[in-house]
């Protein structure tokens, strides 16, 4: 009788213990933010992309103009755009995402005003 309670005892204990020594769940790391990645540029595209970012007033390889409104929008740092060694910033998602389809293309159709 008194074997059998020990015997308990010990199993409560073993089922305390076995519950305290539970992993901690994992850490959670949080996503890393996209890394952008930046779009290969011709030199006929480095050459637009240098008139567009001196069209800003500062010649800092950020065209803060939206190109997607042919520079006639201030763009925003929240919607980036690498291209070549250039960072782009557009109004808003819809102008981003044209240039990401098709910079070449988008960059070389756009009229810098002189
Ligand atoms: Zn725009």
């Amino acid at each position: 009788m008194r074997s059998t309670l020990w015997i308990a005892c010990c199993l409560l204990l073993f089922a305390a213990c076995k519950k305290s020594e539970t992993t901690p769940p994992e850490r959670i790391v949080p996503d890393q933010p996209e890394t952008p990645v930046a779009i290969p540029a011709t030199p006929e595209m480095t050459a637009q992309l240098a008139k567009a970012d001196a069209k800003d007033g500062a010649v800092d390889k950020v065209v803060h103009r939206c190109a997607g409104c042919n520079l006639g929008m201030d763009g925003k740092a929240l919607f980036p755009l690498a291209v070549g060694e250039y960072t782009m910033h557009f109004c808003k998602p819809k102008c981003l995402e044209l240039f990401r389809k098709d910079a070449q293309k988008e960059l070389l159709a756009l009229k810098i005003p002189d």
